[in-house]
């Protein structure tokens, strides 16, 4: 069974069942206000229910599932972790633990971020050590539990983020073996924002019942502080477009989205080339590399991040201004994501999207999931920003060719 939920008004972060200590730590961490998912998750949780939690992009889904979890820890000798936080992506598993240093009320809780591309061994060590709160992605920590280097006898808190990510057929059956190794008697909760219903069925018999499901503004799924617009472009002329669009745009971060990473890789080299502070992350980059990107990128050292989805999901970075899909992604849920990575709690943002002439069906499966219609825009102008890059006048009485003219400007740039 299902219960649906009202949320009753607060003041603050008082009446959500949360004590000073927790109280006086969210102060610490600057919150003033809880967002909507926040008030309705936490008291639920608090008393001890499964939920799963839906709410937009950038709306505080993290600290509404750390919160309760800082409210019932308690101090044991024990060494192994009793809470699991399961993410998709390593750099969400450093995020997460970030966010949990931010909100822990005092240093005594252990977190550690257990993910692959790091050596095994220091991972063993600290986890000998012993640890309260393990964050990971689910390879690694199958790992350590085939080694034995982790146990989940003891977890009573378990979190799967990114929830529809973690039950689609890429890590199911690592989801399924981890679940196997965790007690009954535990609590599950799940967030994300969004949830197609097939795949909350799946999960939902990993929960125990009745389960509390909440779900903030199902009408909207994407934020309305994001602008969205797509612009309609040759395949061919696509990266000149892209070129027009940041000339325009001057993003103060962005994340340039490709659907593969040689796309990405490709992209990342050509704008090289023509613009400073640009890198590139995907999964074939070395560990050390992408954490030195993304740590880059949160300090706003890089402005034009070219991506795979592998930054599509959950990652919060304060500057970034601008998404802009060079390909459309394939599933309209990942749509929803990557543009999420901008307009973050209650802030602007912009989302453009190049669309070639024959994607228009995916397009507009995209509005249909989103409930929106996309704004169409046309091709900036080559014109309206030539006196800023000092390009050579064109004969105004001539049709763009945009082949030949973005080899020539992307060589001025
Ligand atoms: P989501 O998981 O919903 O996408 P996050 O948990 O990543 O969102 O939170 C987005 C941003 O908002 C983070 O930078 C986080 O530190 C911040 N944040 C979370 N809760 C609050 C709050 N109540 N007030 C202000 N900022 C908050
Ligand atoms: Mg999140």
């Amino acid at each position: 069974m299902t219960a649906s939920t009202v949320v009753e008004p607060v003041a603050g972060f008082h009446g959500l069942g949360l004590s000073q200590t927790i109280l006086d730590a969210v102060t610490k961490a600057g919150y003033k206000k809880p967002s909507s998912i926040q008030k309705a998750f936490i008291p639920r949780v608090l008393a001890g229910s499964d939920v799963m939690g839906q709410a937009q992009t950038g709306t505080g889904k993290t600290a509404a599932y750390l919160l309760p979890y800082f409210e019932r820890w308690q101090p044991s000798a024990d060494r192994d972790p009793t809470a699991l936080i399961l993410v998709p992506t390593r750099e969400l598993a450093t995020q997460v633990c970030e966010e949990a240093a931010k909100l822990a009320p005092h240093d005594r809780i252990r977190v550690l971020p257990i993910y692959g591309g790091k050596r095994m061994d220091g991972q063993v060590q600290a986890l000998r050590k012993g640890i309260d709160l393990v964050v990971g992605t689910p390879g690694r920590i199958l790992d350590h539990l085939s080694r034995s280097t982790l146990v989940f006898h003891k977890v009573q808190y378990l979190v799967l983020d990114e929830a529809d990510r973690m039950f689609d057929l890429g890590f199911r059956d690592d989801i399924r073996r981890i679940l196997k190794q965790c007690p009954d008697a535990r609590q599950t909760m799940l967030l994300s924002a969004t949830m197609p219903p097939d795949v909350l069925n799946l999960a939902k018999r990993y929960m125990r019942k009745p389960i509390v499901h909440i779900q903030i503004a199902p009408k909207k799924v994407t934020v309305e502080k994001i602008r969205q617009s797509y612009i309609t472009v040759d395949k061919e002329n696509k990266y000149d477009a892209l070129l027009r669009v940041i000339e325009r745009e001057q993003p103060r971060q962005c994340i340039i989205f490709c659907e593969r990473k040689i796309g990405a890789h490709r992209i990342y080299t050509k704008l090289c080339g023509e613009r400073k502070r640009v890198a590139a992350m995907h999964g074939d980059l070395e560990q050390n590399q992408r954490e030195r990107i993304m740590k880059a990128f949160k300090e706003g050292k890089i402005v034009y991040l070219v991506a795979t989805d592998v930054v599509g999901r959950g990652i919060d970075v304060m500057g970034i201004s601008h998404i802009i899909n060079f390909d459309l992604p394939m599933d309209p849920e990942n749509y929803v994501h990557r543009i999420g990575r901008t307009g973050r709690m209650g802030k602007d943002g912009v989302a453009i999207s190049l669309v070639e002439p024959e994607e228009g069906k995916e397009l507009t499966r995209i509005e249909d999931f989103i409930n929106k219609l996309i704004t169409e825009e046309q091709l900036p102008d080559f014109e309206a920003f030539i006196p800023r890059v000092k390009v050579e006048q064109e004969p105004k009485d001539v049709k763009p060719v945009y082949g030949q003219r973005s080899r020539r400007y992307s060589q001025r740039l």
